[in-house]
């Protein structure tokens, strides 16, 4: 049995909705949940975009190995609508950031994800759901590595009821 940490987005629609869709699909296709981050609403960063992303973490149990548990992720992205022609803009993007302690960079699939460290719209999210988890590569924690992070604005703490 692994953990996987993953992280949920959205910018197109009802982003709670959209993200708290995907978590129980996801759950369905994949294992238990262990934890879900509330969800952040965030600035766009590293893209062009002027709709705000709505952004969590959740945590899973998963008998799956990675590159099935990516695949469910995408099945999932799939059903939900999601248009890879429509530009960055999306209803819904899963992202694997870790698997165990596991270290994996092949052309599929990259393991901790890449980006996690200078991502407030991961690190946020990603410190209120384990705030003490380790980074397999780097070894900091999600709190030192969201401490280290340049810009902390653009973020703001949402609550899941309403969805
Ligand atoms: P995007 O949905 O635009 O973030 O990109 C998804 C693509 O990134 C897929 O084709 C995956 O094969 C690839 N990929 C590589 N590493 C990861 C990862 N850790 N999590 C999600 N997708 C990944």
């Amino acid at each position: 049995m692994a953990q996987a940490f993953i992280g949920l987005g959205s910018n197109l629609g009802d982003g709670k909705k959209n993200l708290r869709i995907a978590w129980q699909r996801l759950l369905e296709e994949a294992g238990r949940a262990v934890a879900l981050s509330p969800p952040f609403l965030t600035e766009p960063q590293d893209m062009p975009s002027t709709n705000m992303f709505t952004n969590a973490v959740g945590v899973l149990e998963t008998e799956l190995p990675p590159y099935d548990l990516l695949a469910r992720m995408m099945n999932v992205e799939a059903e939900l609508g999601r248009d890879r022609k429509k530009g960055k803009d999306r209803i819904i993007d899963l992202d694997l950031l870790f698997y165990d302690d596991l270290v994996l960079n092949s052309a599929s699939l990259t393991v901790p994800h890449p980006e996690i460290a200078k991502r407030a719209f991961v690190l946020f999210p990603l410190a209120a759901v384990s705030p003490l988890h380790v980074h397999p590569i780097l070894h900091m924690t999600s709190l030192e590595m969201l401490n280290k992070l340049d810009r902390k604005t653009g973020v703001k703490l949402l609550a899941w009821e309403n969805v």
